[in-house]
């Protein structure tokens, strides 16, 4: 068994007139510069949505101090040194109905979880330690001053930075600022990204295919894909392997949206008919990834959009959309960079591979029976095989100069899902 470590750059050039995925993500992204425009948006609409100026807090979290438990707030002096003291039950503290008086030396009052700790206590003793009888409570030694009570600003201070610019608005970020009664919040603006797919053999949802054809999966990946994204989607469908539609097309996409992705088209014996329509158009350059699936990738500018042209095969569309144009579109949409969440397992089984150019298989990520992560194959890894995605539960990553891969060796791969996006 042995320890399949991969170099820093995983999917080094393997062969010439290759280009890494790493070395394409950095000329990308020394062409792009993040959308400018801000704008103020209500919080359930900045959901996927970058955070574009500093949110401070207006208040403090908690506002006031209040019990991490159900039990009794007492004073701290009051906790015996040995043996017990029973204490005088003069009220209770309830979640939004606090009690009013003050604890007094002797004196404790009943408290729920949230309720503020009243005046005089300054310790909350779980209920599960106390005993309760009638008007009285018992309680030990051993209890620490100031035990189970949540104090003043201890999550967030009143003025404190609580989202930063770059920041990326999820489920998380939605709750914090409603914590703090925020109701708006500054957001760059919506990064519009318009998609076609081209093929003569494509046909849309609802037309019957004929013989040669195939419906055109490519667009809803890719509206699934942005979605998650959060950016804005103008989805333009198919547009026939024609030079005046694909001309026409470009021309349009590039005026409304500041990306433009289409997949198809770019693959050896068919990229001389849209690059003559591209070099017309803007500057587009024509890339052999050393990455598999999704070999050919074309990127440039096409009229002042940016312009991603992905391959055809449905996997390879969502293999290089995961690996090449997510980060980017994220850095354009103004986002921080994150690494994504890689992790070393062994694989169960034989993964078949001829180095040259890094692999993206797509692997099922389970706990063994000894309850340690191993990754399975979905089978047959054809650039086709679609069916492959939806089973799988992240990418097997295997470096370009790897071969096949036996049965308990280590290896890196991408869980597909995060908790949260
Ligand atoms: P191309 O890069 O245009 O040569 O396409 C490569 C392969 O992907 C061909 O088998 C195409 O039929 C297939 N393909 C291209 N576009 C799509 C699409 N939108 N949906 C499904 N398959 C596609
Ligand atoms: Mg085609």
């Amino acid at each position: 068994m042995s320890n399949r470590d991969l170099p820093a750059d995983c999917d080094s050039v393997g062969l010439q007139g290759l280009l890494s995925v790493s070395e394409a993500l950095q000329r990308i992204r020394s062409a792009l510069k993040p959308v400018v425009g801000f704008e103020r948006c209500a919080l359930r609409d900045a959901h996927r949505r970058t955070v574009a100026l500093p949110v401070t807090s207006p208040l403090n979290v908690p506002a006031y101090i209040n019990s991490a438990m159900d039990g009794y707030a007492l004073n701290s002096a009051d906790i015996p040194a040995t043996g017990e003291i029973t204490l005088q039950v003069t009220g209770s503290s309830f979640a939004g109905t606090p009690f009013n008086g003050t604890v007094k030396t002797g004196q404790a009052v009943r408290i729920m979880t949230g309720a503020v700790v009243p005046d005089g206590a300054d310790t909350v003793v779980m209920q599960e330690l106390a005993k309760r009888d009638g008007e009285q409570v018992t309680i030990g030694c051993g209890h620490k001053a100031g035990e189970n009570v949540r104090h003043i600003g201890e999550d967030i201070a009143k003025g404190g930075v609580v989202l930063t610019p770059g920041q990326r608005i999820r489920a998380p970020e939605l709750g914090l600022l409603a914590s703090l009664g925020v109701a708006e919040v500054t957001v760059r603006r919506r990064l519009r990204v318009a998609t076609f797919s081209t093929g003569d053999e494509l046909c849309s949802i609802g037309e019957q295919p004929r013989e040669g054809q195939i419906y055109d999966s490519n667009r809803y990946s890719l509206y699934g894909m942005l979605r998650d994204l959060g950016v804005e989607h103008i989805d333009m469908g198919v547009i026939r392997d024609d030079e005046q539609a694909i001309s026409e097309a470009f021309e349009s996409a590039s005026t409304i949206a500041d990306v433009v992705i289409t997949s198809g088209g770019v693959s050896v014996g068919e990229a001389d008919f849209v690059k003559q329509t591209l070099d017309r158009l803007g500057q587009v350059d024509f890339w052999k990834i050393a990455m598999k699936p999704g070999k050919p990738l074309a990127f440039g500018q096409v009229n002042g959009a940016t312009f991603f042209g992905l391959p055809g095969n449905p996997v390879s569309v969502m293999a290089t959309f995961y690996q090449i144009v997510q980060p980017s579109l994220r850095y354009l949409c103004g986002e921080n960079t994150t690494q994504p969440l890689r992790l070393k397992v062994q694989t169960a089984d034989r993964l078949k591979k001829r180095p040259g150019r890094a692999d993206f298989q797509r692997g099922i990520l389970r706990s063994s029976d000894n309850g340690e992560l191993q990754v399975h194959t979905t089978g047959n890894q054809g650039s086709h095989i679609l069916s492959s995605m939806s089973q799988a539960n992240c990418f097997i990553i295997l470096s370009a100069e790897s071969g096949a891969v036996e049965p308990g060796e280590w290896v890196v791969v991408e869980p597909f899902e995060g908790l949260f996006n």
